[in-house]
């Protein structure tokens, strides 16, 4: 083992969490180093190859905070820790604005709330390179620009490994580079390492049985690394359960032209879920993302097949930006096809007699308005709900295998308001902070709420920039 090299402030992870805290440290004249385990200079990460609308559970970042924050209680039904989704609704717009200060742009996409603040140029609707030149890829390049500037060390192809503690305190990290240990000295560790999304045993910990039939649907960078060390070192986890993510066809387990887009949530939402019995299990209405979780969860993951019709298909099938029409068929997924609900079930594997009866007691759900009475019930618009439950009633009826497609962890290493990393005891352990998906509070819980990965990384890093450069001359 080399001699310590010593820094004011370390870093794990260069993604956007990590980039944030770095800059407006650096800025301050931190003396600061990002320990990125990617080796190449357009090494990958989930900031990279993102679809660049930064948001607040679905509202634009600059609304007045109390709007966010009722975005935030709204679609977590209230689970979201207080404290994080005030920290969220009341800085997320200056630590936007920040990164606008270092050459970030944006620009408005269609007229959905979400993206009227989504990177530029955005990312393209199709093919493998979407993200190339686009979005996540030129706000890295843009930062790492601003970081050299600002004299800032990007240390690539080094790959934290446990934390160095002096007592109670995080002094620094141990880590491997070009195949050797290093140690590195701080006053301060950022962990910013992205969650824990592409580590089959953590997911298997925590999120499903099956890990093996949930398809990657990120970068594949974040294997937990620094939840793994937080934990080492007695830091409180918290949330652990649920991820954002997306219905995906199933054949995107295979087909790499299937996924991160298209996503199924559209026609998930507007149809039917069945299971091999060809029964109705899950509230389709509660969105793409809680539906996500559920596949994830089943006993066996592959088992669900949505079900919708011609109107279906030629409506929300084609709403989303990278639309399921046409997208699923021409990147090669299997789309069933049939003019009756009996010889759907016939091409889709499913019993016929038990497919026709579940979509005629759902149709008349729907045709009487009583699709909360259903079993399992049914949200729509009409009930409570933000999505309309459509009837399947015009031929040509369509079936198609689902898969679980996982985006990023959303629960992980306690933090305060600050960032600071907390303790069993719910107390800040000195010198360690964390932020970006590496962090749990804010997402999650029975209703899945989402909040965004992009809006929580930049204001978790700059938070705990905030708070490092404040405490600096104690
Ligand atoms: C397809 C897709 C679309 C998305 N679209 C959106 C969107 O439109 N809006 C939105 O808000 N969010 C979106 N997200 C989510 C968003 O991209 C992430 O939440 C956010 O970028 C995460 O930032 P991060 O810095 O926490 O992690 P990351 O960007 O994943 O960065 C973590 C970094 O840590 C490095 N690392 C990991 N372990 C170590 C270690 N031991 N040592 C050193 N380095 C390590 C990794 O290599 C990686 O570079 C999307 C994600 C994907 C995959």
């Amino acid at each position: 083992m080399s001699e310590a090299q010593s820094f004011e402030t370390l870093i794990i992870g260069g993604g956007l969490a990590g980039l944030t805290c770095g800059l407006r440290l650096a800025e301050q004249g931190v003396k600061v180093a990002i320990l990125e385990k990617g080796d190449t200079d357009r090494y990958l990460c989930n900031s990279r190859i993102c679809g660049g609308a930064f948001h607040v559970s679905y509202r634009d970042v600059f609304e007045p905070p109390a709007n966010l924050l009722n975005a935030i209680n709204t679609q977590t039904r209230g689970f979201a820790k207080t404290e994080l989704a005030e920290t969220m609704a009341n800085h997320v717009a200056t630590a936007v604005n920040f990164l606008k200060s270092k050459g970030i742009r944006y620009i408005k996409v269609g007229t959905a709330p979400h993206r009227q603040t989504t990177l530029a140029p955005p990312i393209a609707t199709k093919g493998r390179d979407y993200w190339h030149g686009r979005g996540g890829d030129v706000m890295l390049r843009t930062l790492h620009a601003e970081l050299k500037k600002a004299g800032a060390t990007l240390l690539l192809g080094t790959r934290a490994l446990n934390l160095r503690m002096a007592g109670n305190q995080c002094v620094g990290v141990e880590a491997e580079q070009n195949g050797q240990r290093v140690n590195l000295d701080a006053r301060n560790v950022v962990i910013s390492d992205g969650g824990f999304q592409a580590n089959h045993e953590l997911l298997k910990e925590f999120v499903t049985r099956e890990p093996a039939k949930i398809r990657q649907r990120n970068a594949q960078t974040a294997m937990g690394d620094g939840l793994k060390m937080a934990r080492a070192i007695g830091a409180q986890l918290t949330d652990m359960k649920r991820f954002y993510g997306h219905p995906l066809i199933q054949d995107a387990l295979t087909n790499d032209d299937l996924w991160p887009f298209p996503v199924m949530d559209d026609l998930c939402v507007a149809g039917v879920l069945v299971n091999p019995a060809g029964q109705r299990f899950v509230d389709e209405g509660l969105g793409g993302v809680f539906l996500a979780n559920h596949i994830a969860g089943m006993d066996d993951p592959l088992s669900a097949t949505v079900i919708y019709d011609h109107p279906i298909w030629e409506g929300p099938g084609k709403a989303f930006i990278t639309p399921a029409n046409p997208l699923i068929v021409t990147n090669g997924g299997t789309v069933h096809k049939a003019n009756t609900i009996a010889e759907l079930a016939q091409k889709a594997g499913l019993p016929a007699a038990a497919l026709e009866a579940t979509v005629a007691h759902y149709n008349a759900a729907v045709d009487a308005g009583t699709t909360a009475q259903l079993s399992p019930t049914r949200t729509s618009i009409h009930n409570g709900g933000s999505h309309k439950a459509w009837p399947i009633r015009s031929a040509p009826f369509y079936a198609a295998r689902l898969c679980a497609g996982i985006t990023y962890t959303m629960g992980g290493i306690a933090i305060d308001t600050h960032s600071r990393v907390l303790d069993t005891n719910n107390n800040p352990i000195t010198g360690l902070y964390a932020a970006g998906c590496a962090t749990g509070g804010l997402e999650g819980g029975d209703a899945v709420g989402y909040v965004g990965g992009l809006g929580k990384s930049s204001t978790t890093g700059f938070r705990a920039a905030e708070h490092i450069a404040a405490n600096r001359a104690r």
